[in-house]
C-alpha cells in the first residue's frame, strides 16, 4: 500500500487516516491494559494461592508446636511430681498433623517454583523453600527426642535440657520463617498494589492522550476546512467583483449572525450562480445586440450587406445539394425624385415602408436584404422561377397600392432568377440585375424573370 499524498487527498482519506491514527493509538492502549492486567492477575495469583496459603500453614505449624510444647511443659510438671504418663498416642497423631502441615507447605512451595506461578521475587521463595525443609528437619529431630522421652518413666536431666534447647531453636527458626514469609507476603501486596496505581496512572495518561490526540485531530480537520472555506469564498468574491451586472446582491447579505462557514459558503455559492445567470443573460442580451448591428440593416431593421454575403454563400451550399432557391432583386423606382422633391428625411421613411411592405407580404422563410441604398434582394427557399416571380409580382403590388399619410406613393421594379448549376453569387445576381434592368427599360414598375432575358 502506497503512502497517501495527505496534502491532496480527499477530505474523506484526511479524516479517516487521522482516525486511522487515533485507533492505533487505542489499539495500542487496549493491548498494554490486557497485559497489565494479566501481569496483575499474575501476582494477585501468586499471593492468593502461594504467599497467603503459605502462611496459613506455618501459622498451623506455630500453633501445634506450641500444643507440642504445652504438652512438654506438662509432662516435666507431672515427672516432677513422680507421675507416670504415657502421651504416645496424642504424639504420634500429633507428629502425623505436623509432618503433613509441613509436607503442604514444602510441596506448596515447589509446586509453585515449578509451575512458574511464582513470578515475583522466586530467589526469596526458593529461600523460604530451604528455609522450610531445615524447619522440617529440626521438628522432627524434635519430635524423636520427645517421643524418646515419652517412652521412659524417668528421663535425664539431659536429655530433657537437650529437648528444651532444641525446642527453643525450632522456635527461632520457626519464627524466623514466618516474619520471612510475612515479609515476603507484605512485600508482594505492596508490589502488586503498586503495580495497580502504576497501571492506573499509567492509563490516565494514554487516555488523557488520546483525549489530547483526538482534539488535536478535530481542531486539525476543522482548521483544513475552515481554511479551505475562506480561500473559497475570497474567489467567490473576488470572482462576484469581476462580474458586470448591476445591482449584484453583496455577498452574505441575508446571513448577517450566521456563524456556520459552510451554510455560507452555500449561500454565497448561491448567489455567485444568480449573478452568474444574470451575466449569461445580460451577456446573452449583448451578444443579441451585436448580432442584430452585425447583421441587419440599421435604417430597416432588414438582413444587411454583410449578411447577405454570408446568406448567399450558405443558400448556394444548400442549392449543390439539391435544395434550390428563386431570387428577386428590387429597385425603388424614381427613388432620387423623391428625396428630391420631398427631403431626405421622407426619403428614409420611405425606405422602411418598403421594407417593413417586403417583410409582411413574404413567407417566413424567404429573407429580405437591403443591399445597397434603394435597392433590396429576396431569398426565397426551394422556390422555382414561376413561383419566385409570382411572388415578386405580389410584393410589387404590394407596395404600389401601399399608401402611407404624409409620404408619396412609390412602385419598385423587380429581376428574378433562380439557381443554375454551378452559380455564384455573383452570377445569379447579376442575371436578377439584368432582368431588373429589362423590368425599368420596358416602363418600371413591374415584374421581370430572368425567362425573359434575350
Ligand atoms: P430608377 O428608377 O432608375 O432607379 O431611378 P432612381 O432615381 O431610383 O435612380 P437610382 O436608383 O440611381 O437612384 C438612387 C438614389 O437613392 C440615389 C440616392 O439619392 C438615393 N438614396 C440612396 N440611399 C439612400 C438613403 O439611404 N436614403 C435616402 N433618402 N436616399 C437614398
Ligand atoms: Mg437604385
Ligand atoms: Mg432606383
Amino acid at each position: 500500500m502506497g503512502f497517501i499524498d495527505f496534502q491532496h487527498a480527499s477530505i474523506r482519506q484526511k479524516v479517516s487516516s487521522l482516525f486511522l491514527v487515533l485507533l492505533s493509538f487505542l489499539l495500542c492502549v487496549i493491548v498494554y491494559s490486557v497485559f497489565k492486567l494479566q501481569q496483575l492477575n499474575q501476582d494477585m495469583r501468586e499471593v492468593a494461592y502461594v504467599d497467603i496459603p503459605l502462611s496459613k500453614l506455618v501459622t498451623q505449624l506455630e500453633f501445634i508446636e506450641l500444643e507440642q510444647h504445652l504438652q512438654l511443659e506438662e509432662y516435666q510438671l507431672q515427672q516432677q511430681q513422680h507421675q507416670t504418663l504415657k502421651p504416645h498416642q496424642q504424639l504420634v497423631f500429633q507428629k502425623r498433623k505436623l509432618k503433613a502441615l509441613q509436607d503442604r507447605a514444602v510441596q506448596l512451595l515447589a509446586d509453585s517454583l515449578q509451575q512458574h506461578h511464582v513470578a515475583f521475587n522466586v530467589a526469596e521463595h526458593q529461600q523460604v523453600e530451604q528455609q522450610l525443609l531445615r524447619y522440617q528437619q529440626l521438628s522432627e529431630a524434635f519430635e524423636q527426642h520427645l517421643s524418646q522421652i515419652y517412652q521412659y518413666a524417668e528421663v535425664e536431666e539431659s536429655a530433657l535440657t537437650q529437648t528444651e534447647a532444641l525446642a527453643a531453636q525450632l522456635e527461632t527458626v520457626q519464627k524466623a520463617l514466618l516474619q520471612r514469609i510475612s515479609q515476603m507476603t507484605s512485600k508482594d501486596a505492596n508490589f502488586t498494589e503498586k503495580q495497580e496505581q502504576d497501571f492506573f496512572i499509567i492509563n490516565v495518561i494514554l487516555g488523557v492522550g488520546a483525549l489530547v490526540i483526538g482534539l488535536m485531530l478535530t481542531i486539525y480537520i476543522t482548521q483544513i476546512i475552515v481554511r479551505r472555506v475562506n480561500r473559497i469564498q475570497s474567489k467567490i468574491k473576488r470572482f462576484g467583483d469581476s462580474l458586470t451586472v448591476e445591482n449584484n446582491a453583496p455577498l452574505r447579505s441575508n446571513l448577517p449572525n450566521n456563524r456556520d462557514e459552510l451554510a455560507e459558503l452555500e449561500h454565497d455559492v448561491g448567489v455567485l450562480m444568480r449573478q452568474l445567470s444574470r451575466e449569461i443573460a445580460s451577456r446573452e442580451q449583448v451578444e443579441q445586440k451585436l448580432l442584430q448591428l452585425a447583421t441587419r440593416d440599421k435604417l430597416t431593421g432588414v438582413f444587411n450587406r454583410h449578411k447577405w454575403d454570408e446568406q448567399i454563400q450558405q443558400s448556394l451550399g444548400l442549392a449543390e445539394r439539391g435544395y434550390p432557391f428563386g431570387l428577386i432583386l428590387l429597385d425603388i423606382d424614381f427613388f432620387k425624385k423623391v428625396n428630391d422633391q420631398h427631403g431626405h428625411g421622407v426619403g428614409d421613411k420611405l425606405l422602411k415602408l418598403v421594407a417593413s411592405v417586403l417583410q409582411n407580404d413574404t413567407r417566413d422563410i424567404d429573407t429580405v436584404f437591403r443591399i445597397g441604398g434603394e435597392e433590396f434582394v429576396i431569398i426565397c427557399p426551394m422556390q422555382d422561377l414561376a413561383r419566385t416571380t409570382t411572388i415578386a409580382e405580389k410584393v410589387r403590388v404590394a407596395i404600389a397600392q401601399t399608401h402611407a399619410p404624409e409620404l408619396p406613393s412609390v412602385t419598385v421594379s423587380a429581376g428574378v432568377a433562380t439557381y443554375r448549376a454551378s452559380d455564384n453569387a455573383a452570377t445569379i445576381l447579376q442575371r436578377a440585375d439584368k432582368a431588373l434592368y429589362q423590368a425599368k427599360a420596358q416602363g418600371r414598375d413591374q415584374v421581370v424573370s430572368e425567362a425573359a432575358l434575350n
